[in-house]
């Protein structure tokens, strides 16, 4: 069993209305049991939203109090980033889920990369960070091929 950033799977969960879908991840993943998750819907965000962005720092930041999370109009959505992360992890040891592919440079499962603006930053989503620290496997939705075939190769 995978928790998987629902954008990937077709569901249309993000800011715009709009899906993600990765055909690739579809099949690689076809023995396995996918949970799809999104974590902003899972805060209590609607869908389409405004974009939200963390202005310092990156997920773990905002883990620890460091920055924060606004959406264009300045409003401040930490909380329900915050929320949307802990329902994941919630979900993860609930059913005691050790692995994850998340869609790469969201604020929220971003697992290598965030946006600011235009730019591409280094850095991880609050939901990645939050997983990772729990010990959960994070894979990134860009390196697919890399990540999961191997970790799974290894896992046989
Ligand atoms: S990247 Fe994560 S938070 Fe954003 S739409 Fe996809 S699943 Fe939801």
């Amino acid at each position: 069993m995978i928790i998987v950033s629902a954008c990937l799977l077709g569901i249309r969960c993000r800011y715009d209305g709009d899906s993600r879908p990765e055909n690739r991840l579809l099949s690689i993943l076809s023995d396995e049991i996918c949970i799809p998750v999104c974590p902003e819907q899972l805060g209590g965000l609607t869908t389409p939203r405004l974009p939200s962005e963390i202005i310092d720092g990156d997920g773990s930041d905002v883990l620890n109090g460091r920055t924060k999370i606004i959406d264009p109009t300045g409003k401040d959505v930490t909380e329900q980033f915050l929320r949307g992360a802990e329902e994941v992890r919630r979900l993860a040891r609930l059913m005691q889920i050790d692995t994850s592919i998340l869609k790469e440079k969201s604020p929220s499962c971003g697992v290598h990369y965030i946006k600011r603006g235009n730019l591409v930053l280094r850095g991880m989503g609050v939901t990645s960070a939050l997983l990772l620290s729990d010990g959960i496997k994070v894979i990134s939705s860009d390196r697919i091929e890399e990540e999961y075939v191997r970790y799974h190769r290894n896992r046989k």
